[in-house]
């Protein structure tokens, strides 16, 4: 009748395998699970109801062996058909009941268990969407990436049964050991002295398999690079005759890993052992001691017989209670790496009392000073720069020296470390997001493909967009006809990954985007990949299209990009060096003039 079925040394195994970095102080638990039951708020008649019928399946857990020694006592020693009869009935309701019970509580608990994983996803998404660059900059894509596999599935482990084990069984053992005290405090007493042996033995035992499961988890991610190595470098194994080697390689991470697997079998080989002796050892001892006391007329058969029936309940739960315990700590540890990702501040957050940008204006740059967080080295040191409405700048110079990071401070993608950025004479960080979005738009060089089709890639340009509204965006900017001529048309699927369109096609939906958005200020990073002459010049088209009428400020790095703006800029060192119209910087023999000579050299000899 025992519910939440067993819990063998491997059940646990990936849980067991906990990381000394994973414990808690006591207070952070004490603050993880409080804050947990917050999130659990909008399900606390749920909650509540789980909690009554885990507290119904101990009851009928409990009663059974109570109606057996009932049944011993009272039917069979007196002889006495009815209670007998009672006695049967009332332990195959309780029977019945606690497999009703057992399977509700899985359920109730399973469903409240998802519900809350499903919202801490759905709030870790929306978090990390939220995020600066400067977050990204500071943080591993896997280990983000990490929050949301392992360590969801830490409470997934924990949610499905796990809570519904400890709960139950630490209720059982309680209970249990109330029950026995209050049938017979010798009796008890005797049943007991193993618990201390059993709970040592069970505590020693976590210890060391947790232990034992990391070394196999090591071993098995050797093994599985060996093997992952070998694959992909098999010509070059085979053709320098490595084969021997790297399979002695192999052969030892493998032999590793059957002994960390036999270590752990023995860890486990030593302890059921340990409770299985103290199991029998206890029943022994409560018969022998059960049957002096029975014939001094102190204990009833019948509560022998119960005593034997609750054994179970006594030393299972400290086994299972022992697992569990590692699956609760890797639980509550993910679920602190979660809280404390959702407590990260964005960067890059919206003022109160923010403004919306004007529909154009000019944009200033003022004293501008800037740090990427994570290396702290000085990238713009004092730039200032005015750009009129409608005017085109061109940013130029050798490769570092922060062209990109001028143009993405424009675009409000990272704030000022000193100085400001300010658009119509608003600064971008007192601006609203929306506004801000809507004004300035970044074209990036390698626009990215989601899955879905050219449409729905387009639509992200403006949410709400009809596909009138993207036919039309691309009817502008004069690249429908290419799309449209496509076999499936504008509903032709793509994705990041083996996109069927090419770097040129790409180009051009990040274009149709921006065309779509119409934004006041556009901000490209010029595409350095080189296209076939008839895509380039629909893009170069594309883009002349696009930038009527609007601010421009381009990374530009084609000479022709820079020969038609109004001014160019020549970042360097973190710095602007110089800034005028192209043949003005030509004429003056500067760095420019120096760029420009090289570039028409490179293009003359690349056309000869
Ligand atoms: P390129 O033409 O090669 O793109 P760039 O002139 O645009 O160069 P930036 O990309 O602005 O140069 O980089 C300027 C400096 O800032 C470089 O030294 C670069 O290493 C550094 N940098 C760029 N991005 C980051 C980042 N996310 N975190 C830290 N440092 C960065």
């Amino acid at each position: 009748m025992r519910g939440g079925g067993g819990g063998g040394g491997g059940m646990w195994g990936a849980a067991m395998a906990m990381e000394d970095g994973d414990k808690l102080t006591a207070d952070q638990a004490r603050r993880v699970v409080r804050r947990a039951f917050r999130m659990l708020r909008p399900y606390r008649r749920q909650v509540l109801l789980s909690a009554v019928v885990m507290v119904l399946f101990t009851g009928c857990a409990l009663a059974g062996p109570l109606f057996v020694r009932y049944g011993i006592d009272h039917g069979l020693r007196h002889r006495d058909k009815g209670a007998l009869d009672m006695a049967v009935i009332g332990y195959g309701i309780v029977a019945v009941a606690s497999l009703v019970l057992s399977r509700t509580q899985i359920m109730l608990v399973t469903r409240v268990g998802e519900q809350f994983l499903r919202d801490m996803r759905r709030r870790v998404f929306r978090h990390l969407l939220g995020q600066s660059m400067a977050f990204y900059d500071s943080e591993q894509t896997g280990k983000l990436v990490a929050r949301m596999t392992s360590d969801i599935d830490s409470l997934t482990e924990l949610v499905q049964q796990g809570l519904v084990m400890f709960v139950t069984n630490a209720l059982l053992l309680v209970f249990t050991i109330v029950i026995l005290v209050s049938l017979s405090p010798v009796l008890a007493a005797a049943c007991l002295v193993a618990l201390p042996i059993v709970i040592l033995a069970s505590i020693k035992f976590r210890r060391d398999s947790n232990k034992a499961y990391l070394d196999v988890r090591d071993r098995i991610g050797q093994t599985l690079s060996t093997l992952q190595e070998g694959i992909s470098g098999v010509r070059v194994i085979q053709a320098f005759g490595q084969e021997e080697n790297t399979i002695g390689r192999f052969g030892q991470h493998n032999t590793a890993q059957l002994d960390a697997n036999m270590h752990a079998t023995r860890i486990s080989a030593r302890y059921f052992p340990v409770i299985e002796i103290a199991g029998i050892g206890t029943t022994a001892a409560l018969v022998g001691i059960g049957g002096v006391l029975q014939h001094r007329g102190l204990v009833s058969v019948g509560t022998i017989g119960a005593f034997v029936l609750y054994l179970t309940n006594l030393f299972e739960p400290v086994q299972q209670l022992s697992q569990l315990f590692n699956v609760l700590q890797s639980a509550a540890a993910a679920l602190s790496k979660l809280f404390g990702l959702l407590d990260t501040k964005s960067v890059l957050a919206e003022r109160s009392g923010a403004v919306d940008l004007p529909l154009v204006g000019d944009f200033e740059v003022a004293d501008l000073g800037f740090s990427y967080v994570s290396t702290r080295d000085v990238v713009l040191d004092d730039v200032s720069l005015s750009i009129r409405h409608g005017e085109r700048v061109a940013l130029v110079g050798p490769t570092g020296a922060g062209k990109s990071t001028l143009a993405k401070l424009m675009a409000r993608l990272y704030d000022p470390t000193v100085g400001s950025v300010s658009y119509g004479g608003v600064d971008l960080r007192d601006a609203t997001f929306a506004s801000l979005r809507e004004r300035i738009c970044v074209v990036p060089q390698e626009g990215f493909l989601f899955y879905g089709t050219v449409l729905d890639n387009v639509r992200i340009g403006a949410s709400g967009a009809t596909d009138d509204d993207v036919v039309a965006a691309l009817q502008r900017i004069g690249i429908y006809e290419h799309f449209a001529s496509l076999p499936e048309g504008l509903q032709t699927p793509v994705q990041e990954r083996g996109s069927r369109l090419s770097a040129g096609e790409r180009q051009l939906v990040s274009l149709a985007r921006a065309a779509l958005a119409n934004p006041a200020v556009l901000v490209l990073d010029e595409a350095t990949s080189n296209l076939d002459p008839g895509t380039e010049s629909t893009v170069e088209h594309a883009l002349n299209v696009l930038m009527e009428g609007r601010t421009v400020i381009v990374i530009a790095h084609r000479l022709s990009t820079a020969e038609r703006a109004d001014r160019v800029a020549v970042v360097d060192a973190g710095g602007i060096v110089e800034m005028g119209p192209h043949h003005e910087l030509v004429n003056a023999g500067g760095r420019y003039a120096a760029l420009f000579a090289s570039w028409s050299g490179a293009s003359s000899a690349a056309a000869s």
